[in-house]
């Protein structure tokens, strides 16, 4: 049984992250997204919302073997208290291969038992990123191929 993790902060969870979510869901036993709970960051959402519209946006998907959990260490800690040996992480254009690759480096230094698989973005998704759907919604651009419309109406209430 191969249990696989995928770490991020999600604010807000993206339709980039859901299909990324729904492909690695296939190829392991189980997925757990594991959502920053750090309260150094300046988030928009704060972690509770971002977990339950995550589960939202799984539930409508009828995305199965599926876990959303908080967490506020080290991602590698979390993959060692819960068996976990894979944490999947997803690339889009050219420049998120240094950043990922050195956080990749960053993680076996910390753990060397758990490895980081890397999912190509499918083709749609490839701009798409949290930071521009915040953006977008406080200009009042279109978001509706970004975010499903309960983001997007979250969105709004915190931004507008
Ligand atoms: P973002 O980079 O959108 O702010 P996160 O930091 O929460 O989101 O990212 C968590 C993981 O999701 C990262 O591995 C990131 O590469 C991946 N990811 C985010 N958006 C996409 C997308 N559009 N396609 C594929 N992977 C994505």
């Amino acid at each position: 049984m191969v249990k696989a993790a995928f770490p991020g902060s999600f604010d807000p969870p993206t339709l980039g992250h859901l299909n990324l979510i729904k492909r690695a869901s296939r190829l392991f036993d189980s997925l757990d997204v594991v959502i920053a709970d750090n309260t150094q960051k300046n988030h928009l959402l704060n972690a509770d919302e971002r977990v339950e519209i995550m589960e939202q946006m799984i539930r409508t998907a009828g995305i199965e073997h599926v876990n959303i959990v908080k967490w506020n260490s080290l991602v590698v800690d979390y993959a060692q208290a819960n068996d976990i040996k894979v944490m999947v992480r997803g690339l889009r254009p050219l420049a998120d291969f240094g950043y990922e690759f050195e956080l990749s480096m960053i993680n076996k230094h910390l753990n060397s038992n758990i490895e980081t698989v890397f999912l190509p973005t499918d083709p749609q998704y490839f701009v798409l990123r949290a930071s521009v759907v915040r953006e977008l919604i406080m200009l009042n651009g279109d978001v509706s191929n970004m975010v499903t419309p309960e983001v997007e109406a979250l969105l709004k209430k915190k931004l507008l």
